[in-house]
């Protein structure tokens, strides 16, 4: 993505703001007995139980049958059942894709049967199939993780030059180059300055890009940064795109000593606000996630589908978009809200997403 898009995005999200989507008012009800489908990619992350859950509590409670099924990252395995969706007659496919370029003939056919896709957190690339995109603000994901890292290094002061590891989610995933560049924008300044260094340089997406987001995949990583570069020296900062990754990163990191004696746990960012990260953060180990509240999106995506069923333009169509190869995909932006050790307690159980004792 370059920086025309990058801004085309943030002037999206502050489109939506303003038009104030979320709390548009669903198309009229078409609800009877539609049968909506539901493909999420995995079971191993929290937050895609949760936004499974969500979207099929709303959906019941209008009135629609809703099929739910986890691909457990696998892709054969989740274009099977999303064929198989289609042979029971859905109305709509609600796509959380594992590889963003595999769905190009699935959704042919589904167009074909008249069946209405959207594309759920992640855009479906490659295809004229994909109807709308709903999904949070990813280029602010990564700044707001690289401004963690540029708040708690002092780097606008002048600090450094600190050592700093990067990495990026799976790269099938079209959300991995978002948050990279996303946080790229705020880091590169200072790497260019040499006030943060990468000592590998390991930079490009090719290099330090994490398949299917695995933390053990993080982690061996992580364990190889650190006898080959950083023996006689000490990292200060890891950009993390995700809980999962930061985990396993810490886990090599304490392997080795940091955040016990002298050696302090670098700045470790992540994503989602999953439990066992906040945990972390509260312990004084993981530095920050971002927490997006996949219960407003179940809630937006649940108010494109009834549009979709009634055969109308969902809300404000007129947002802008996402390109996803082929086509402009109408697309609706939530915002993600930076979450550390100051802020957890109100943004994460004032509103209660989470209570206190699961945190404990
Ligand atoms: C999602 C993130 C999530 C990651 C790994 C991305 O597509 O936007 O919220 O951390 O996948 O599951």
């Amino acid at each position: 993505m370059n920086r025309r898009h990058a801004v085309k995005l943030i002037q999206s999200a502050i489109a939506l703001a303003v038009i104030g989507l979320v709390g548009a008012s669903p198309v009229a009800s078409a609800a009877g007995k539609e049968t909506i489908g539901i493909s999420m990619p995995t079971k191993s992350s929290a937050r895609w139980i949760s936004d499974g859950n969500n979207i099929v509590k709303i959906l019941k409670e209008k009135g629609y049958n809703a099929e739910i099924q986890y691909a457990e990252d696998d892709v054969p395995n989740q274009l099977a059942q999303i064929e198989n969706f289609m042979t029971k007659g859905v109305k709509v496919l609600v796509i959380a894709p594992i590889d963003g370029t595999t769905m190009t003939n699935a959704l042919q056919k589904a167009a074909d049967k008249g069946i209405k896709v959207i594309a759920y957190d992640r855009l479906i690339r490659n295809s004229k199939n994909v109807d709308y995109y709903v999904t949070f603000d990813n280029f602010q994901v990564g700044v707001m993780q690289a401004n963690d890292i540029e708040k708690t290094l002092d780097l606008k002061s002048g600090k450094g030059p600190f050592n700093i590891e990067l990495f990026a989610g799976s790269a099938d995933d079209n959300n991995a180059s978002f948050f990279l560049e996303g946080a790229m924008s705020i880091l590169k300044p200072y790497m260019d300055k040499g006030k943060l260094v990468v000592r590998s340089k390991q930079v490009t997406m090719a290099k330090i890009a994490t398949l299917r987001w695995d933390g053990a995949v993080a982690q061996a990583r992580m364990d190889n940064l650190l006898s080959a570069h950083y023996t006689k020296d000490h990292v200060d900062a890891v950009l993390s795109p995700y809980d999962g990754m930061s985990l396993g990163i810490i886990s090599s990191l304490k392997g080795l000593g940091y955040g016990s004696g002298s050696l302090k746990m670098p700045v470790v960012t992540g994503q989602d606000a999953e439990i066992a990260s906040v945990k972390s953060i509260i312990h004084g180990e993981q530095h920050s996630t971002i927490f997006k509240d996949t219960r407003e999106l179940a809630k937006i995506t649940v108010n494109v589908v009834e549009a979709l069923v009634a055969g109308k333009k969902p809300g404000t169509a007129s947002t802008k978009s996402y390109n996803n190869g082929v086509k402009e995909v109408p697309s609706y932006l939530l915002k993600p809200v930076s979450v550390d050790v100051s802020n957890w307690k109100p943004i994460l159980t004032g509103n209660g997403y989470y209570t206190e004792s699961q945190l404990k």
